[in-house]
């Protein structure tokens, strides 16, 4: 399954996506909303590169229909390429590959790959 997924990323929708990264725990599974402690529920949105996000969904709270991103208080959110392309060329380079080579399968810069 582990390496299914990897080696079928690039199939892989945001909803899939973002079952992985919370089975990994690479991202937390909602947020609590500091105003009033509800908490997000899940959005999908074409409007973010991640194809989904969570919304506040608190009607008397005023962050009410807020949309935050599923990579918010994640390392993830360190970075603003695809989160597709981040485990992609960690997944390359923990099969031995140099940033050469992996640069050829994935958009990456050498700044953005050294402080992956
Ligand atoms: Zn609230």
């Amino acid at each position: 399954m582990y390496s299914n997924f990897l080696d079928n990323l690039a199939r892989i929708d945001s909803h899939e996506l973002y079952n992985w990264l919370i089975d990994k725990r690479l991202i937390h599974d909602n947020q609590l909303c500091i105003h009033c402690n509800f908490i997000t529920k899940l959005n999908l949105s074409k409007r973010t590169s991640d194809g989904i996000t969570w919304k506040y969904k608190n009607s008397k709270c005023n962050k009410y229909e807020i949309t935050l991103s599923i990579r918010t208080n994640s390392w993830l959110g360190n970075f603003n390429i695809s989160i597709k392309s981040i485990i992609k060329a960690i997944n390359l380079w923990a099969k031995g590959r140099t940033f050469a080579q992996i640069k050829q399968d994935v958009k990456i810069s050498a700044p953005v790959f050294l402080r992956l």
